[in-house]
């Protein structure tokens, strides 16, 4: 197994390099970290290299997880933390990589106390009380790709989700740190976040108002349906499950996408902007 070769080459004091042709095909691979600027290239990398050094990644169902995959991963998962700390992650026990979409069971108990229980195929899940990220190959964000899919990523997803795992479960109100955050830049967290999140609940269901009531998103056809009937949105629809998801997929929009969040939802792009101390938009002001 190729498994990070260049680990063995580990020197005594600080984590492994990764070489530099590797580092650059990432960064080449990567186009929406060109705002990023020279010096906070450098950053990223070092904490790319902290981050691959300190936790576990790894390929599952006979995956083999390459440097050219697990590079990646890593930088975008040092991306969150880039003008934060290390520490966020410090509940992440491992990075698991399998070969296709996984089942994870999902359980919800509606209003009259009814627990329902389904099987759902997933791109990616964080897992919160020390658990791992788990991330399905395939739907990580093929590079080279202009199709719809580079709009969506979902490695930063997954990693927003545990950095918002940060207070407890998963809600969308991640930690603020001391050392970093002004508390008072973040007061109105909850109204705009709120606010924002029924607006586009409230378009999702007008949309999908229209469609008839045998919809099935699993069948081919129909779910080809529902993406040409949400794409007009500004974000992907998923983000109005909960607000747990609309943080992780506003975090998506706010690195891969930010024009567009901004132009769509600006207090959102502003508290993220404070949160994450990056501006995508206009390059690193916050440093
Ligand atoms: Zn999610």
């Amino acid at each position: 197994m190729r498994w990070l070769s260049w680990l063995k080459d580990r020197l005594a004091g600080g984590p492994p390099a990764i070489p530099s042709a590797l580092w650059q095909r990432t960064m080449s691979r990567l186009p929406f970290l060109a705002y990023l600027s020279d010096d906070d290239c450098l950053r990223l990398k070092s904490l790319t290299e902290q981050l691959l050094a300190k936790k576990s990644f790894a390929g599952v169902k006979g995956f083999e997880l390459t440097d050219e995959m697990a590079v990646p991963i890593a930088a975008q998962a040092a991306l969150l933390v880039l003008n934060l700390s290390l520490d966020l992650y410090d509940d992440l026990s491992a990075v698991i990589v399998t070969p296709d979409a996984f089942p994870i069971r999902q359980q919800v108990t509606d209003d009259t106390g009814v627990v329902h229980e389904w099987e759902e195929m997933l791109a990616g899940e964080a897992v919160d009380m020390g658990g791992a990220v788990l991330l399905s190959w395939p739907d990580i964000t093929p590079p080279e790709s202009c199709d719809e899919r580079s709009l969506h990523n979902v490695v930063i997803h997954e990693f927003a989700h545990k950095i918002d795992m940060g207070r407890g479960g998963a809600n969308g109100y991640p930690p603020f740190l001391a050392g970093f955050h002004v508390r008072a830049d973040f007061l109105d967290w909850p109204q705009i976040f709120g606010a924002a999140y029924d607006s586009f609940c409230q378009c999702v269901n007008q949309l999908e108002s229209t469609l008839p009531e045998d919809f099935d998103p699993d069948h081919l056809p129909h779910a080809a349906r529902y993406r040409a009937l949400t794409a007009s949105l500004p974000m992907d629809p998923y983000a109005a499950t909960d607000p747990a998801e609309f943080f992780a997929v506003a975090s998506e929009s706010f690195f891969v996408t930010p024009a567009t969040l901004a132009a769509a939802y600006p207090g959102i792009y502003r508290l993220l902007s404070l949160y994450y101390r990056q501006n995508p938009l206009a390059g690193p002001v916050l440093v």
